[in-house]
């Protein structure tokens, strides 16, 4: 697919603000860009767990314990269907060995620093410690007919975006698979306490997350493997994994193009949703600082591509910010992108912002919002304002980020 050519309009007078750090400084490589850390730094590694492992290395790695294989599958269904890591639940496994089989096979991953509810406690985020001390968060929340998780994949992020709040300390590190399923496992052991709030009181259903998204810290696709396996945990089968269906798993990217690449060619059709925040190379090159690497038609090429080898329907995410990107000429460059690559095959998914007087990453004024997605609804292509729940706990994406407060919290655990 060849390069757009630039259809911005001579309009004088439409007002420009440009995407700048406020209260940090953005760290920047050696020929001055913003850097981008691909790398995870080495640090301690995670404690193995059943959830990091094949079934065929549970197996083994119960045998090495000592135990026969099929104690595996026991264990499996306690974790993926009772949600339960307490050898105290675990009657069926001989009380003489109990322990030491999940002390080796069910290590503690995530220990709970702090929690956050709305009001209704519809909306819960949770602040975990990982063993090394990393912060991480995730936020569940209920809507009508579905519980969603925002989970991390990463304690921090090398990408860098300069409205990015997680962005700004840079990547700590990957987290294991089994610490991204086991924020899953948490939330599901909450909601089957009757933890999480705004349940109709004639409703008597077994509820557990349905739907998954990858928006909370981290690129996912920058710990591709991990996460993948994650993925697989989730849709496997009970007892083996989750039994999710892979559809309600939304996996997305500020566009790491040879992973989206890699994406396509899996078995597992789960949503893609590219956070594309600006059709035009040269503002996200200044907004999403991976740009300068992979530009817009590259990014949207391969989500195109992704559409075409799964057939699912590619989001594309779209932070409506004031005077920044929010212009009609970009909904107009925007939707002449996406439609000469196809029909059908995209949503656009707007989000407005936390209004946030006096600096430069506030709303966008109603009119505007409402003139950009129409024209976007105009030129063909589905669009729809997204829910921003969570923003008011500060667990929407992109503002995940512990606090000195969530920080002292965790110290006091230790
Ligand atoms: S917006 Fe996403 S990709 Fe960018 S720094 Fe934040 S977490 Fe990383």
């Amino acid at each position: 697919m060849t390069e757009t050519p630039s259809v911005r309009p001579a309009n004088t007078g439409v007002r420009q603000t440009r995407p700048r750090t406020e209260g940090w400084t953005q760290k920047k490589d050696a020929d001055g860009r913003p850097l981008l850390q691909f790398a995870s730094p080495k640090r301690g590694k995670p404690p193995v767990h059943l959830a990091d492992l094949t079934v065929a290395e549970r197996v083994e790695k119960v045998k090495e314990l000592g135990l026969p294989g099929f104690r595996a599958k026991q264990l499996a269904t306690h974790y993926f269907t009772h949600y339960t890591s307490n050898p105290d639940d675990m009657t069926d496994l001989p009380a003489a060995t109990r322990s030491d089989l999940v002390a080796g096979m069910l290590p503690p991953l995530l220990t709970e620093v702090r929690r956050l509810e709305t009001d209704r406690g519809d909306t819960i985020k949770f602040l975990w410690r990982l063993h090394d001390g990393a912060l991480v968060e995730s936020v569940l929340m209920r809507y009508p007919g579905r519980i969603t998780l925002c989970v991390s994949s990463q304690a921090g992020c090398g990408m860098n975006c300069p409205f990015c709040a997680t962005g700004q300390a840079g990547l700590t590190r990957n987290m294991s698979a089994a610490e991204i399923v086991e924020q899953v496992v948490r939330a599901n052991a909450l909601i089957a306490a009757g933890g999480l709030g705004g349940k109709k009181a004639d409703d008597h259903s077994m509820e557990r997350v349905s739907n998954i998204v990858f928006m909370g810290m981290g690129e996912p696709l920058a710990n591709y493997n991990r996460v993948m396996h994650a993925v697989r945990t989730m849709v496997a089968p009970q007892p083996e994994g989750l039994g999710m269906s892979a559809r309600g798993i939304t996996v997305s990217t500020v566009g790491l193009v040879p992973a989206i690449k890699k994406l396509a060619d899996e078995d597992i059709p789960v949503t893609f949703a590219l956070s594309l925040h600006a059709p035009d190379d040269q503002l996200r090159d200044e907004l999403i600082p991976v740009n300068s690497k992979w530009k817009v038609d590259e990014a949207l090429d391969a989500a195109y591509n992704y559409y075409e080898k799964t057939g699912r329907r590619v989001s594309i995410e779209y932070a409506l910010i004031k005077d920044m990107n929010d212009h009609a000429w970009r909904a107009d460059l925007l939707a002449t992108k996406l439609n000469e690559r196809g029909r059908g095959w995209v949503h656009v998914n707007p989000i407005p912002l936390n209004p946030t007087p006096e600096s430069v990453w506030t709303s966008s004024d109603k009119d505007v919002t409402a003139e950009f997605v129409r024209r976007l609804n105009d030129a063909g292509i589905p669009t729809t304002l997204r829910d921003t729940r969570g923003k008011e706990i500060d667990g929407a994406c992109g503002q995940l980020v512990a606090t000195t407060e969530d920080e002292a919290a965790a110290e006091a655990l230790m």
